[in-house]
């Protein structure tokens, strides 16, 4: 039987600065790189048909870059260890590569299962770090230090001349990419690491001078901020890449208040990341599990409401506005998610995790270890971060105060003036029917009072915040997942 590498590709879809796809290189053996689309996770709840769309761009993409030297990636369909048991039933696998997966709880549960059969069956499966997450880490000790070490390490150049393999015989498991998932989604950003570099040179080119100052605006960060959040989710760039142009930028003129700050949130990928990985229970339970019972105890459930707030029919300008671009877009900043979550949770006092999968789904960019700990953050239950409840009408006379945000995504309110536009609530019924407003209409009596939802929501988190249960919870907190290099 023919001896072979597997390079097993989740979240890394790119050829460069990959050390699964180095370690198979260096080797004497044929390599099949292999991607699976498992039922697992395409019947999981934290993703779309836009996720799927935006992997087999990433995979195209990846064939065009390999066909000058006879690659190509194996695409199956199946759970992957009966993918793997098919390819060992035609070949021996000398060693399966790939990058750990810092991913939900079922990905974990499928990766216990797939170690287990690796050693039953003898086949080394080598998984490398992913970014300068550390798998396993008891705290923050040096963390700081190791980010630093890891992204200013030399990117390895990969000579993609080697012996490929593919695996288009394997019938019953091989997936031609649907038509629908290869078409181009009109408003959404499209998957491949040819267009990750694009978009990053047109960041040093053109965008970047702006960021700093942009960030904030929902219309304005679009064009301003890096934009490569779905391109690092799904590994069409690396997060050691993008950094090492960062710092290659550095000296040019008018763009270092951007990348300070752009730098820090570089950080703040894997910071968040780590959380995830050491503390991976948050998917299901609040970080600082005091919490659990307090919403138990306090939380509303309405239905109704709820798909109000899913749709952007809430009433509440900013908040339809940032979720029905959402639904079109799969983008929106991150000062937008935080006021969605805020929302949902504070306003509207629904458990975080009512929420937590409708988002995901439409994030283009959705990555686990990012989403969950930034989603309990907004959501006001780790106890050890401020508490901020978003006033979205202040947010929307800031960040939008020629309302051109919101005009764009609710054209039902496109004759009405500002201010009248943030609390469209206020208008007469006369004025409504001058702005063309049904007099039926959500932004006529919106599904919540904004202010007493707002100071309900201050008095419950503040007293939960004084309990002795949060408080011992908050010190195993900050002991676990505060970067301690400062404080040497
Ligand atoms: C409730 C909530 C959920 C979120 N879920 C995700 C998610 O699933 N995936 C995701 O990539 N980001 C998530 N974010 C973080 C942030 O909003 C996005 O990373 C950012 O808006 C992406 O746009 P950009 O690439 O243009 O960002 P830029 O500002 O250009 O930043 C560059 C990169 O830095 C990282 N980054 C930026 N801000 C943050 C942050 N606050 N925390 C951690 N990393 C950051 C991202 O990888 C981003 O692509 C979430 C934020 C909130 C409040």
């Amino acid at each position: 039987m023919q001896s072979i590498n597997i390079v097993w590709l989740k979240r890394d879809l790119r050829l460069t600065d990959h050390q699964p796809l180095q370690h198979a290189l260096e080797q004497d053996l044929p390599v099949i790189l292999l991607y699976v689309f498992e039922p697992l996770l395409l019947n999981d709840p934290h993703y779309s048909e836009r996720h799927w769309r935006f992997v087999s761009h990433s995979l195209v993409d990846m064939n065009q870059q390999l066909a000058p030297y006879g690659g190509k990636v194996s695409i199956l369909r199946g759970e992957i260890l009966s993918c793997f048991k098919a390819i060992q039933s035609l070949y021996s696998i000398a060693n399966i590569y790939s990058h750990q997966e810092i991913g939900l709880s079922c990905t974990y549960q499928r990766d216990k299962q797939v170690a287990h059969w690796t050693q039953a069956h003898n086949i080394p499966w080598i998984e490398s770090p992913q970014g300068a997450v550390i798998r396993g880490a008891k705290n923050r000790k040096e963390w700081d230090k190791h980010w630093d070490r890891i992204m200013r390490a030399p990117i390895a150049h990969l000579d993609l001349n080697a012996n490929w393999l593919t695996l288009e015989h394997l019938k019953d498991y091989t997936l031609t990419l649907p038509k629908h998932w290869l078409k181009k989604a009109k408003g959404q950003q499209t998957g491949g690491t040819t267009l990750a570099w694009k978009t990053l040179d047109d960041f040093f080119q053109r965008r970047g001078k702006e960021y700093y100052r942009s960030i904030s605006s929902p219309s304005a960060s679009r064009y301003a901020c890096t934009r490569l959040s779905p391109y690092l989710a799904w590994g069409n760039i690396s997060l050691r890449e993008l950094y090492q142009q960062l710092l290659g930028h550095w000296q040019v003129k008018g763009f270092r208040r951007s990348l300070v700050a752009l730098s820090s949130r570089l950080h703040w990928h894997c910071h968040f990341i780590q959380k995830f990985e050491s503390e991976s229970a948050m998917e299901y339970r609040c970080v600082n599990q005091a919490y659990d019972a307090l919403l138990s105890q306090s939380c509303l459930s309405d239905r109704d409401k709820l798909n109000a707030w899913k749709q952007g029919q809430t009433g509440i300008p900013l908040i339809d506005a940032c979720m029905r671009c959402l639904h079109h877009t799969g983008y929106i900043n991150f000062r937008m998610r935080a006021m969605l979550v805020s929302f949902l949770t504070h306003h509207m006092n629904m458990d975080w995790r009512e929420g937590v999968t409708h988002l995901a789904q439409l994030f283009l960019d959705f990555e686990p270890g990012i989403h969950y700990p930034q989603f309990q953050m907004q959501a006001g239950v780790t106890g050890t971060n401020t508490i901020r409840i978003y006033n979205p009408t202040k947010q929307a006379q800031e960040h939008d105060s020629e309302g051109v945000f919101i005009k764009q995504w609710l054209p039902e309110l496109k004759h009405v003036p500002t201010p009248l536009l943030f609390e469209p609530w206020k208008m007469t019924q006369m004025e409504a029917v001058m702005y063309q407003i049904e007099l039926d209409s959500c932004y006529l009596s919106p599904i919540i009072d904004l202010a007493t939802r707002a100071k309900e929501a201050r008095d419950r988190l503040w007293s939960w915040r004084k309990l002795d249960q949060v408080k011992q919870e908050s010190q195993r907190i900050l002991q676990r997942h505060v970067r301690l290099d400062d404080h040497n």
